[in-house]
C-alpha cells in the first residue's frame, strides 16, 4: 500500500490502458478518480474499484474543455482533499495520410492530446502548488513520442510533443516539489488498436495479419505486445519513486521496440 493517502486522477480512464493505470494506483492504496468523457464507462469502472474496497470516484470530464477539467479536478480535491498524482492519459486515433488528412481530424487530435494534457496539467498544478505539497505528472506518451510511422501525422506530432511539456514541467515544478514523466507504450492491443487494425490494413494494402506481425510488432525483440500491467506497473513505479532523481523523463514500455 505505497500509495496510502495519496490522490490520483487519471483521464481516459474508463477503457484501455488508463482503466489498469487507475487499478493499480488503487491497489497500492491511492484514492482514484476515473476522469472521462464516456461517464457511464467511468462509473461502472469506479464502482467496480469500490467493490473492491478501494476508494474511487467518477468524474465526467471533457479534457478539451477547460471549465469541464477546472470543475472536475476540484471536485475531485473537495471529495479526496487533492490531487497528488495526474495521469494524462485520454487519446484518440485517426490514421490517414498527410494529403488526405481532414483538418478536423487532426485538430480533434491535437486538442485531446497536447490541449488535453495542458488543461488537466494547469488544473492539478494549482493544487500541488499549493504550499509547495508537490505531485507527479505523468503523461501517456508513446513509441509515436520518439518515431514516425506512416498515416499518423497528428498523433505523431502530438505525442512528440508531450516529451517538451513534460520537460517544461520537470523545470518549473521541481521548487514546488512536482515532477513529471512521459511513459511511452508500444502496441497495446486496447480497443484504439483493435480498430487500426482493419484501418491500416486498408490503407497500406496488406493484410490484418501482417499489419500486427509486420507494422505493429515487426520491431519488438520478442514478437509480443506490451500489455496493460507493462505499462501500469511503470506508472506505479514512477508514482512511487521517492526523489527527483528523475523527472523530465520519457519511459519507453515497447519490448525493445524503440531504444534509447
Ligand atoms: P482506449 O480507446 O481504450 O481508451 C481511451 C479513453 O480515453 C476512452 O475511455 C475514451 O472515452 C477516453 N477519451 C477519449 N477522448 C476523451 C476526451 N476528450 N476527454 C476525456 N476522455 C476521453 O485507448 P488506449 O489504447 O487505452 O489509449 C490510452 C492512451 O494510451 C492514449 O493516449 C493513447 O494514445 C496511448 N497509447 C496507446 C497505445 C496502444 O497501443 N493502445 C500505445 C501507445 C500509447
Amino acid at each position: 500500500m505505497q500509495l496510502q493517502g495519496k490522490v490520483a486522477l487519471v483521464t481516459g480512464a474508463a477503457s484501455g490502458i488508463g482503466k489498469e493505470i487507475a487499478d493499480a494506483l488503487a491497489a497500492a492504496g491511492a484514492a482514484v478518480a476515473i476522469a472521462d468523457i464516456n461517464l457511464a464507462a467511468a462509473q461502472a469502472v469506479a464502482e467496480d474499484l469500490k467493490l473492491k474496497g478501494c476508494q474511487a470516484m467518477a468524474v465526467d470530464f471533457d479534457v478539451t474543455d477547460e471549465a469541464a477539467v477546472e470543475q472536475g479536478t476540484q471536485r475531485v480535491v473537495d471529495t479526496f482533499g487533492s490531487v497528488d498524482i495526474l495521469v494524462s492519459n485520454a487519446g484518440i486515433q485517426v490514421v490517414n495520410p498527410i494529403d488526405q488528412f481532414a483538418y478536423a481530424d487532426w485538430k480533434r487530435v491535437m486538442a485531446i492530446h497536447v490541449d488535453g494534457a495542458f488543461l488537466t496539467t494547469k488544473a492539478a498544478l494549482k493544487h500541488m502548488y499549493k504550499d509547495d505539497r508537490g505531485g507527479i505528472v505523468i503523461y501517456t506518451g508513446s513509441v509515436h513520442s520518439h518515431l514516425a510511422s506512416p498515416l499518423k501525422a497528428a498523433y505523431v506530432t502530438a505525442k512528440h510533443g508531450l516529451l517538451g511539456l513534460a520537460r517544461v514541467l520537470a523545470k518549473e515544478g521541481a521548487p514546488h516539489n512536482v515532477r513529471s514523466h512521459v511513459v511511452c507504450p508500444g502496441f497495446v492491443r486496447t480497443p484504439l488498436v483493435e480498430k487500426q487494425i482493419p484501418e491500416q490494413a486498408e490503407e497500406l494494402g496488406i493484410s490484418e495479419d501482417e499489419v500486427i506481425k509486420k507494422v505493429m510488432l515487426g520491431n519488438t525483440v520478442d514478437g509480443e505486445f506490451t500489455t496493460l500491467q507493462d505499462v501500469a506497473q511503470t506508472v506505479l513505479f514512477l508514482s512511487t519513486f521517492p526523489t527527483a532523481a528523475f523527472t523530465g523523463q520519457s519511459f519507453v514500455v515497447s519490448h525493445g521496440w524503440y531504444m534509447h
